[in-house]
């Protein structure tokens, strides 16, 4: 069993309204050891949508760290955050890091060019191959840009939200681009996470696709950490059973966790 979910939101995140402490007690009911909040900042994100992925970080931290202490006999609950991942918000990040001890940050790619792939007007102007390559290559940049996180957050979620669905959508076509963010993860020692919400966009597969884990793997990465990406209390360790049956497939038996930003490893419990 996977014992830890390592991509949670709260209502701290603008497009969660669930209590933090809801998120705590399904995690328990669960039967997780450990659970670790990852709430979004995104810096310039566009305005105009229905969220605005700002943190009030000073709010978050107060509460994360009450009910951390409230908790700490049933579940480990950590502190973290999903930091969107894009140009020019190098200083602001850096900033935000310095100013909390997180335990750990997940490196996410939300938007590209100052859009949202959620909206439709995202993918309006070119085909959509050629969007997809450029997102996959700004990708590799973002990570250059910055590489102050723990792992890379849904690395193929792009393909939820592109016209006609995941179903539609040939990750194989950008092999060599993946190649080139996953040869950096391995190179910066970064961990791949392997997000369990796929499944719930219609995909066989999490995020990223297994090919994509396999040719991690191939070219030398041993890190992964597991995350639902719950927004809801119900999501939390959404089909781990499913994911922790894959991961087996391709041996690997334990997941990646972050405590003050340093890696620890816990093997799935039997
Ligand atoms: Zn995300
Ligand atoms: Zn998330």
């Amino acid at each position: 069993m996977i014992l830890t979910d390592f991509h949670v939101h709260s209502s701290f995140s603008s497009d969660s309204e669930a209590p933090m402490e809801d998120m705590i007690k399904a995690a328990i009911e669960k039967g997780l050891g450990c659970i670790c909040f990852t709430e979004h900042q995104d810096f310039h994100y566009p305005p105009g949508g229905s969220c605005d992925f700002q943190l009030d970080a000073e709010a978050y931290w107060e509460r994360v760290t009450q009910l951390k202490e409230q908790y700490k006999r049933q579940i480990t609950v950590l502190r973290g955050i999903e930091l969107g991942l894009s140009e020019g918000m190098e200083e602001e990040g850096a900033k935000l890091l310095a100013s909390y001890p997180f335990d750990f940050v997940i490196g996410s790619m939300h938007i590209m060019d100052g859009k949202d792939p959620y909206y439709p007007s995202f993918w309006e102007g070119a085909p959509r191959e050629e969007i997809l390559r450029r997102w996959y290559v700004q990708m590799a940049e973002n990570i250059r840009r910055f590489p102050d996180f723990d792992a890379l957050g849904h690395l193929d979620y792009v393909a939820r939200y592109m016209p006609g669905g995941p179903k539609e959508y040939r990750g194989e076509l950008f092999e060599e681009e993946i190649d080139e963010i996953l040869m950096l993860l391995i190179e910066k020692k970064k961990a791949l996470e392997i997000n369990t919400n796929a499944y719930r966009y219609g995909s066989a597969d999490p995020h990223p696709q297994r090919w994509v884990i396999e040719r991690y793997q191939a070219l030398g990465g041993i890190r992964f950490t597991v995350g639902s990406d719950a927004h809801v209390p119900e999501r939390v360790a959404q089909e781990f059973p499913r994911t922790e049956q894959l991961l087996t497939e391709l041996g690997i038996r334990e997941s990646s966790l972050y405590v003050g930003r340093e890696r620890f490893r816990l093997t799935f419990s039997r």
